[in-house]
């Protein structure tokens, strides 16, 4: 089969891969519909984040099932089938608790599988994969396949900050969790919605999505604008959707005390103070999402088409333009890279 792999910042071939075979009872082999470029495959391209070596690419997926191990139940071959970016078996205590990507079988599928290919293997196929209620309309697939992570990482992050009824809520970042993030909090009920956003196309989006309000400084300055658009007293609800150090510390600035932080921007570096995170005195909560809890919710938003996600979408290649992708979203040319397979 073909798929991607990076050999060095910079460097994305498309190349051929070995055939996935089932190797577990437990797995499933999915031929992918569609694959796309998270905002953390970056890291290793731009350098920020080392490579051990060529690394097969891409952890978003959707696709239809082709061949299920001897104990796989939940899923049938021939089933269309959405992910999480994290293998989870969806029965352990921590799975039972609602953080799946946090399961006692956690492997994230950027680090072996890498689904910007035609197959993948995915492992505990019963506990990471959900089926959709019959095959999807093709105008459907990019949101369907954002639910694999933007969506389902920017939900989790409105849900972390407690968004909801009565609310303001701030959108740290303005890339596609920050959108899918500002989607959540307004389907979750929030009553003002702040984006922080200085590009026009993504405060275009950004107001599609529900955004009320768009701030364009950035840190101190950022968080004197939230502070003024509150009557001094900073957001209910943050979302950090970055992850460096100018973006989380304006995030715990923006958020008024006793308010929620919602962290999902993959932190490189960051080095939060912990006096100036005791001062803030608010709950914070973050990391990996558990996209799989809510997998089941967003697929019948999106079914019912209450839901957009797959606008985050600007660019659609073939996967054979895989380099040409990787450079439109380094360059910030493109907000997020759909790759037809
Ligand atoms: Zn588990």
């Amino acid at each position: 089969m073909r798929g991607v792999v990076m050999h060095a910042p910079g460097d994305v071939r498309v190349e051929r891969r070995e055939d996935p075979q089932i190797i577990e009872p437990t797995d499933a082999i999915i031929r992918l519909s569609a694959s796309c470029i998270c905002g953390s495959d970056l890291w290793p391209y731009r350098g920020v984040e080392k490579l051990d070596g060529p690394s097969p690419m891409g952890h978003e997926y959707v696709g239809v099932v082709e061949q299920v191990g001897d104990q796989v139940k939940n899923v049938k071959v021939g089933d269309f089938v959405v992910g999480s970016f994290v293998i989870s078996d969806n029965t352990c205590e921590i799975c039972q608790a609602g953080f799946q990507s946090k399961c006692v079988h956690a492997e994230f599928v950027a680090a072996t599988i890498g689904t910007q290919a035609e197959k993948a293997r995915i492992p505990h196929a019963d506990g990471t994969l959900v089926a959709t209620p019959g095959q999807p309309d093709p105008e459907l697939i990019p949101s369907l396949l954002a639910a694999s992570d933007v969506l389902g990482t920017g939900w989790f992050a409105a849900v972390a900050a407690e968004a909801g009824p009565g609310k303001t809520v701030a959108v740290v970042g303005d890339g596609a969790v920050g959108l899918m993030a500002i989607l959540a909090a307004k389907q979750l009920g929030a009553e003002r919605i702040i984006a922080m956003s200085r590009h026009a196309d993504r405060q275009a989006l950004a107001r599609f999505y529900g955004a009320t309000d768009i701030v364009e400084e950035r840190g101190d300055d950022g968080v004197a604008k939230i502070k003024e658009l509150t009557g001094g007293l900073g957001a209910h609800s943050v979302v950090e959707a970055v992850g460096t150090q100018e973006a989380f510390m304006q995030a715990v600035g923006a958020t008024r005390g006793g308010g929620h932080l919602g962290y999902v921007g993959v932190n490189y570096g960051v080095t939060i103070p912990g006096f100036d995170l005791f001062l803030a005195g608010i709950h914070t909560l973050g990391g990996p999402a558990p996209v799989r809890r809510f997998l089941p919710d967003l697929i019948q938003l999106i079914w019912d088409r209450k839901i957009d996600p797959g606008k985050v979408f600007d660019l659609e290649l073939p996967l054979d333009q895989a380099a040409e992708g990787y450079q439109a979203m380094h360059e910030r040319r493109a907000t997020k890279v759909l790759f037809t397979v």
